[in-house]
Parts: C-alpha cells; structure tokens; sequence
C-alpha cells in the first residue's frame, strides 16, 4: 500500500485520517453530505476502499483513492491464527512494523477486541512477550483505531475493546485521541463503558482518563503486593510503587465514581501464596470505600516463550483457592476466562514468537 502525503499530519492538519478526508472534501467545495457518505460506506456498508464506493461520483472516488490511497485502512494483514473463540491477526503497520490484535468471541454472542496502542515495548515487564523486543515505537490515533476497522471490515462487530495487546496505552498518547475516535456516533460510536484501557500504572495518565474520559474502565496490572517483588517483575514500580498506585486508584474511583479493575497474572509458586494474597485483600479494603469499587481479576499465567524458566502456570485449583482466599477478606475477585492459548493468543503472550526484522510467525 503507498501513501500519499496526505495520510502523514502536518502542523495544522486534523490528526486523524477522517478528518483530513473531511478538510479535502470541503476544500475540494463537495457538498457536506459527501463526507456522510463515505463514512457511511466505511461503517454501515464495510467498504474498506474509496473505489468501491458506488455512492460517490466516478471522479471522486477516483480523486480520494489518490489522495489518501484507495484503502482506508492503513494496516496490513500479515498473517492471522484462528481458534473457536479467539483469532490473532499481525497487522504490518505502513512502515513495516509489526503489532497484533485479537478478537475474542464470547459464547453469548458478544465479540470482544484486545487491540496494540504500541510497536513492541520499552517498560519490560519479565513475563510479558511484548517486554522482550523493547519500544519499537508509538501507534499514532489511525493505526490503533485501524486495527478496530479491519476487523469491522472482515465482518466482525466491535462490541468491547481492551488495551490489552502490545505496549503500554497510558506512555501513548495517541491513545486518548484513539478513544474519542472510537466514541464518535459517525464512525465506531462505541459505547466509553465498553473500552477497557489496561496500565501497568502510569499514575500521571491514570489521572488524565480519569478526568478527560471518566467512563472509560481502567485495569491496572498489579502482579504482586509486595513493592520489592513487583520491582522485580515490573521495573516501573521504581517510578509509581505501589502506595501511590493505590492513591491513583483512589482517585480514580473518587473521580469516575465507577467500579476499577485490579489484574493479577497468577504465577505459580511467584506470587500465588496465602501470603500473598492476604497481603493483596489488605491493599484492597484499605482503599476509598473500603475498596468496594475495586475488583480483582485474576488471570492464569502463560508460559511465554521468552519468560523466565521459573515462571509457570498455575493449575485451576490453586486460582480458585486464591481467589476464595481473597473473597474471604471481603474483596470482589475473578478467575478470567483465558481462551485463544491454543494460538497464542491470550493476553500478555501477543508477539511470544515474533522475531524482530521478520514478517512473524506464519500462521
Ligand atoms: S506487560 Fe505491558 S507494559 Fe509490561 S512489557 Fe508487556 S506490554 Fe509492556
């Protein structure tokens, strides 16, 4: 795919492609119902290319095609795997770059997106894939949005969204603009109740969602109650440790008013002890309300290919007792269901294969 000048901002352009297809159509002096029509086609009708777009004049498509390319996506399918419930797909980004997304289908109907905000990351979290490659570099507001789109266009409906894939949402700041494009009635209007952005706690940010989009459900990645242990495991706890994430989760309740998720990758025989999860149920009931706002997720830890050898699965039952343990001392907890293993593709795993410089993993 080659793109024209046009798809890249400059200082005074709109930063996301919709807008500039919206400036051009204006400048160009096409009536206003011009751009409806061709979001119209994008979201209503799945045409992914302005050549398709029957509605619009000849010369028109002809002239949007050139300008911005003819397809609206600007993400490549390199390769995707599919299971029952769950299909990973590796976008190549216009400069080559590599990230993925899954969709995840829920038994009830309901299609769920865990979608990249970054090529690779630079926080290097130990269990984590991603953490492996380092910070390749920043999703901008279209690609993180594209991946959304490729999947509305292949069909899918996009009923939830989570920041879960690579990197770290709240170190990109392209991700609120991300947001707002998701939330807008004339392109995904998405429900904020049904984004989830995922942080590892960058607290400065936490307080930023909060205040500029309050209904936006925020998971913050905990992993250990113990600030040595979590230091280890993720080295931003050097940063934010873990008494000024709990006030950033205090503010974050008292401002949005809504229920915030804690997530706990549990690894067996690292941070699955009753020690543990004593410790975890006092940093809870000790928050605002007595942490009645919070909810644990408890996630089964997969082995990554590139994770310390240490690091194992947890078997079912040694989750459940964790997660009686912590209901006992009043906290609100949950095993999440964790589907798409079979391809790698639950969260925390995305890239466990992926080699640098390469195309990935074929499918
Ligand atoms: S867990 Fe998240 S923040 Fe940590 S290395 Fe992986 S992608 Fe980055």
């Amino acid at each position: 795919m080659s793109f024209s000048r046009d798809f890249s901002p400059g200082p005074a352009s709109p930063t996301n492609k919709y807008d500039r297809i919206r400036r051009y159509l204006c400048q160009e002096g096409a009536p206003d119902f011009r751009y409806r029509q061709v979001v119209q086609a994008i979201f209503r009708d799945r045409i992914g290319r302005f050549s398709q777009m029957v509605a619009l004049p000849r010369s028109l498509r002809e002239d949007l095609a050139g300008r911005f390319s003819d397809d609206v996506s600007g993400l490549s399918r390199v390769a995707s795997r599919h299971s029952e419930q769950a299909e990973k797909v590796l976008y190549g980004l216009p400069d080559g770059k590599r990230v993925e997304a899954v969709a995840l289908n829920f038994q009830a109907g309901w299609e769920s997106f865990c979608i990249s905000s970054q090529s690779g990351c630079g926080f290097g979290c130990s269990f984590c894939a991603t953490g492996r490659l380092g910070l390749l570099r920043n999703m901008n507001a279209d690609e993180i949005t594209d991946q959304l789109l490729d999947f509305h266009l292949h069909g899918r409906t996009i009923d939830s969204v989570s920041f879960m894939g690579m990197g770290e949402a709240l170190s990109n700041l392209h991700t609120f603009e991300a947001i707002r494009l998701m939330m807008r009635p004339d392109l995904f209007a998405l429900s904020p109740r049904r984004i989830t952005v995922s942080t590892i706690g960058i607290v400065p940010q936490m307080e930023r969602l909060a205040r500029e989009l309050p209904q936006v459900n925020l998971t913050l990645s905990l992993h250990s109650p113990f600030d040595e242990q979590r230091t280890a495991m993720m080295p931003i706890n050097r940063k934010y440790p873990i008494a000024e994430l709990m006030q950033g989760l205090d503010h974050h309740v008292r401002t949005t008013g809504r229920k915030a998720y804690v997530a706990y990758v549990l690894i067996a025989g690292v941070n699955d002890t009753d020690e543990h999860a004593r410790a975890l149920a006092h940093l809870m009931t000790a928050r605002f309300r007595q942490g009645r706002l919070l909810h644990v997720s408890l996630i089964r830890f997969n082995e990554v290919a590139a994770a310390p050898a240490a690091f194992a699965r947890i078997d079912t039952s040694g989750a459940r007792r964790f997660a009686d343990l912590l209901r006992q001392h009043g906290v609100r907890a949950t095993i999440r269901a964790s589907f798409g293993n079979d391809i790698d593709a639950a969260c925390g795993q995305l890239f466990a294969n992926y080699q640098p410089g390469t195309s990935g993993r074929p499918p």
